[in-house]
């Protein structure tokens, strides 16, 4: 068993949960963390979640689900190499993209435009809130309190963005973003490691529905000299085969790079404790060269991909999807089931948000159908 560096989250030093448990048998606190994680029913709704691509355009997709098993799979892999805990690195990593709403992106942009406008006083929709409001609140399943109480550690690796103004209602959790530091190093590495893992694995299913070509990725450079290392290495390499290991050596070349980079700035910084790195500059980055090959590609996914004729009609429809139910019920909280009804409007709108946020695709596409036709 490797010990752990005095800069990683150590379990027996957790800044604990809200609400006092004993400690657990046979498993590390961070351990119990990701098992909760695994078994909240946010966690098995990932898998009919929109990545890129709708849950149901192809059975071979992504979805928020297996994109969350990719990101603990690389995410495990630098906290090995790095010495940090790995189980927190899991439980972040699993869990960091539970607040995402139906339809991915779009959905969830949609969504914040409904709460900006509609109820401005209800402090709009963030995913990653809604992620730490998920395993805090939102999720029913022990009978001494709402959430999961998971540990402070995993609580703000799972809160990676937030608004000032959240900020200041959080408390302790989100501190960081009002006094300027930073979170702990396995949060730093999660948030790459989600980053590695979304830009290569879009590149397999860009290609794979034909939105986007490998003529068109050997214009990036990074592309482009590991398909070439590729093919002197396997000559006879080709199709799926050929793309399969050219994303394979990105991603290794990403992993093995951030590593690097990251064991350099802990050796001039050498930071003694969590508490330290959380208090100095961030650690965890690529090296110059890399981050800007890395920025590139996502440029170019950005402008081929995710704007692709086809992805945009999607988005508009997922949009107006959102739209539709988010007014409709604002309109008349009637149409509710109970559990969702609120006395007060602006606990109202939040129920709203809460209710469609934890839709999966088909669930939205089924309730719009529901509302809005008579067959
Ligand atoms: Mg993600």
């Amino acid at each position: 068993m490797t010990t752990l560096a005095p800069y990683a989250c150590h379990a027996e030093h957790t800044r604990g949960r809200r609400y006092t448990e004993a400690p657990p048998q046979g498993r590390s606190a961070f351990q119990r963390d990701r098992d909760r994680i695994v078994h909240c029913s946010a966690f098995r709704r990932l898998e009919y979640k929109t990545q890129v691509f709708l849950n149901h355009e192809g059975d071979l997709f992504r979805t928020r689900l297996t994109h969350s098993i990719e990101v603990a799979q690389i995410a495990r892999s630098l906290a090995r190499n790095l010495n940090v805990n790995e189980d927190l690195i899991e439980a972040m990593a699993l869990a960091h993209d539970l607040g995402h709403t139906p339809f991915g992106h779009a959905g969830q942009d949609e969504l914040n435009a409904c709460m900006q406008t509609l109820a401005p006083q209800a402090g709009g929709f963030e995913h990653n809130l809604q992620s730490l409001r998920i395993v805090d609140e939102l999720e029913e399943r022990y009978a001494g309190f709402n959430g999961l109480n998971l540990c402070f550690e995993t609580r703000e690796g799972i809160l990676k963005h937030c608004s000032r103004r959240h900020a200041r209602l959080l408390g302790p959790v989100a501190a960081r973003f009002l006094d300027g530091t930073q979170p702990s190093l396995e949060a730093q590495l999660t948030n790459l490691a989600d980053e590695i893992a979304y830009n290569n694995h879009d590149i397999d299913d860009g290609v794979r529905s034909g939105l986007i070509t490998v003529q068109q990725l050997l214009e990036l450079p990074i592309f482009a000299q590991h398909h070439q290392q590729v093919c002197h290495q396997y000559p006879q390499a080709e199709g799926k085969r050929l793309l399969s290991e050219v994303i394979r050596a990105m991603i290794n070349t990403l992993v093995r790079d951030l590593t690097r980079t990251t064991a350099a700035r802990i050796a001039a910084l050498k930071p003694d404790s969590a508490d330290a790195v959380r208090a100095g500059p961030s650690l965890a980055a690529f090296s110059d060269d890399l981050r800007a090959q890395a920025d590139a590609l996502k440029k170019f996914l950005l402008d081929n991909l995710y704007r692709h004729a086809q992805v945009m009609r999607m988005t508009n429809k997922a949009r107006r999807i959102v739209r539709d139910l988010f007014t409709a019920f604002l309109d008349d909280p009637r149409l509710l089931a109970g559990e969702y009804q609120r006395d007060d409007p602006i606990e109202q709108a939040r129920a709203i948000a809460d209710y469609i946020a934890g839709m999966t695709d088909r669930y939205a596409i089924r309730e719009h159908h529901n509302l809005f036709r008579m067959d």
